[in-house]
């Protein structure tokens, strides 16, 4: 069965940067199982993926702009330190979810000072050059409820 819109797919993945570190991997007893073609994965890599069978291997590259985008240095602003007087210390590399005009974004702190404190709005891996070693590992077609979710159920998708 070939890899198309609404099957779902097993894979086992590597995600490195563009020297081989690795940013993300799937455990080989838990691999990633996603349903094609509903935004479950990044549009780019469900396209790589489009048409491939059980077994295939293979090496996705992707842009920033076919990833998390982007570096954006004006996603970096300072905001009065009182806004976290609710949580206490504020140190670098601390992450919150704040609502903005996009819905809930994610912000990452990256400079405390005495008054203002810098953080960051671009996702962790914007700007990042993305390469995917992939296999897959099974391609069945969804039932009925994972079709109506839009995603999969079971082993390596949803469990509620
Ligand atoms: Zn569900």
């Amino acid at each position: 069965m070939n890899i198309a819109k609404d099957k779902v797919v097993v894979i086992d993945y590597t995600l490195t940067d563009k020297d081989g570190q690795v940013i993300d991997k799937s455990d080989p007893s838990t691999p990633l199982a996603y349903l094609q073609g509903n935004g479950n994965l990044l549009p780019a890599l469900e396209g790589a993926l489009e048409g491939k069978v059980q077994g295939d291997s293979l090496n996705v590259v992707l842009a920033p702009e076919d990833g998390y985008g982007v570096h954006d240095d004006s996603k970096i602003v300072e905001v009065p330190k009182d806004m976290f007087k609710d949580v206490g210390e504020v140190k670098p590399g601390m992450r919150f979810q704040a609502r903005g005009p996009h819905g809930v974004e994610l912000l990452c702190v990256v400079g405390v000072e005495e008054n203002t404190v810098k953080v960051d709005g671009n996702h962790p891996l914007a700007g990042v050059t993305l390469h995917f070693d992939v296999t897959v590992r099974e391609v069945r077609e969804a039932s009925a409820e994972e079709l109506a979710h839009g995603h999969v159920h079971g082993p390596g998708g949803h469990h509620h």
